[in-house]
């Protein structure tokens, strides 16, 4: 076991890298982040922040050596980068999991190889794939194998022709094409597991996505006990088969009432930021357990919650990309019953860029849906 005051390494310096740094020092740990942006949310608040790319071996070796046990927020992070500091120091999760999740391509095929369920998809390493793809796959979706995220490197494309011309777009890069689901809803499940294979599961959450980014979550999901069960058994067959250490986020759809994974996340996921105020353990409590060899937390959820993410358009008036640039007001917020503000002190906001959330949390499932969409839509975003 790693026990406290013990240095932690955390790979990326992102929102989920400050929400891990704060439950590492809320539990006496101290933690060091390696990112490359000297600006880095989790940078700002780590005890020390190596400025430096996830290929700098001389800080590779300065975070192995000053590093107890080592983490990422971050699913690009290069496989070879964990397998390197793994054979100094302790790595969960392992190189190995994080490939299978970063990269579409083996992911999908870990998916069909493990008979977990999955949407119709064919890999498309050259042209004649596209040529060659089945016709009932469109319309389609192609998607670049690797570092896409919050919806880029994304295509949608109706036939052959806009695929090729898709694929030319994203240069020649190898890609998935799965077919285009129409979905009744999506959901998402976030675990940890332990080295000995224990495992804790959180109720599963309720996604809705606006141009490609997650907008909602509302957690528990109003799936029936039935689909929460069976998506709760899937994601931990994939926690299983990866032989997976961490926290774990698996996305699903629901498309006519069957059940299909969508993709997981290597690393606590944006819709388990509801565990921070509605649980008993929050999922980078779990990352920091797990990690560290210590008993997993409960996962208990103790009140409805309902997440909303506030991206980068929010700072533009009227949301306009040329508009004038301004700081929310955060007031008509700090007067709602439940609600919790979480800022993650970026430096500048972009459009689409991910810039904080806010959690209502209440004893009515329903009042916590009601109360998040009316402070939603007083903070000023807009459904077009
Ligand atoms: P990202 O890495 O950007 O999260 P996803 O593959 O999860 O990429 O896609 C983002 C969102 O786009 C999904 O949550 C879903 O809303 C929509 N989407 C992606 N693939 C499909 C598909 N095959 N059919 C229907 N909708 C899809
Ligand atoms: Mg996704």
């Amino acid at each position: 076991m790693i026990l406290p005051p013990a240095r932690l390494g955390m790979l990326g310096g992102g929102q989920l890298g400050r929400f891990f740094v704060s439950a590492a020092h809320e539990m006496g740990y101290k933690v060091w982040v390696l990112d490359p942006d000297s600006h880095s949310p989790a940078g700002l608040i780590a005890d020390r922040h190596l400025v430096a790319g996830y290929d700098e071996y001389a800080a590779l070796d300065e975070l192995a050596e000053g590093c107890a046990g080592i983490t990422t927020e971050f699913e690009n992070v290069p496989a070879e980068t964990l397998d390197y500091l793994a054979k100094f120091v302790p790595v969960r999760p392992s190189a190995q999991a994080v490939a299978v999740c970063q990269n579409r391509i083996a992911e999908k095929t870990f998916l069909r190889d493990h008979g977990l369920p999955h949407g119709p998809f064919a890999v498309i390493r050259g042209e004649a794939d596209i040529t060659a793809a089945n016709a009932g796959l469109f319309p389609a979706v192609l998607k670049v194998a690797r570092f896409g995220y919050d919806g880029k490197g994304q295509a949608r494309v109706a036939d052959r022709a806009e695929a090729l011309h898709a694929f030319h777009q994203f240069q020649n890069e190898p890609c998935v094409l799965e077919k285009m689901l129409s979905l009744d809803y999506e959901v998402s499940v976030v675990l940890a597991r332990d080295e000995a294979g224990a495992v804790a599961v959180f109720p599963p959450a309720e996604n809705s996505h606006r141009r490609g980014i997650l907008d909602v979550t509302i957690a528990p999901a109003r799936a029936s006990v039935c689909q929460q069960d069976s998506a709760q058994e899937v994601a931990e067959r994939i926690a299983q088969a990866l032989d997976y250490v961490g926290t774990l986020g698996v996305e699903f759809f629901v498309c006519r009432g069957e059940l299909l994974v969508n993709e997981m996340a290597p690393r606590p996921h944006n819709s388990g930021h509801h565990t921070l105020d509605a649980c008993v353990t929050s999922q980078y409590d779990q990352q920091v357990r797990a990690l560290c060899g210590l008993p997993l937390g409960l996962p208990r959820q103790h009140s409805p919650a309902v997440m909303v993410n506030l991206l980068g358009e929010l700072w533009f008036e009227n949301g306009d990309p040329h508009g004038h640039y301004r700081e929310p007001d955060w007031s008509v917020l700090a007067a709602v019953p439940g609600l919790r503000l979480h800022l993650y002190a970026k430096h500048h906001a972009r459009h689409g860029r991910k810039m904080g959330h806010f959690t209502v949390v209440c004893e009515d499932a329903v009042q916590a849906v009601e109360r998040a969409m009316a402070a939603r839509q007083a903070i000023g975003i807009r459904d077009e």
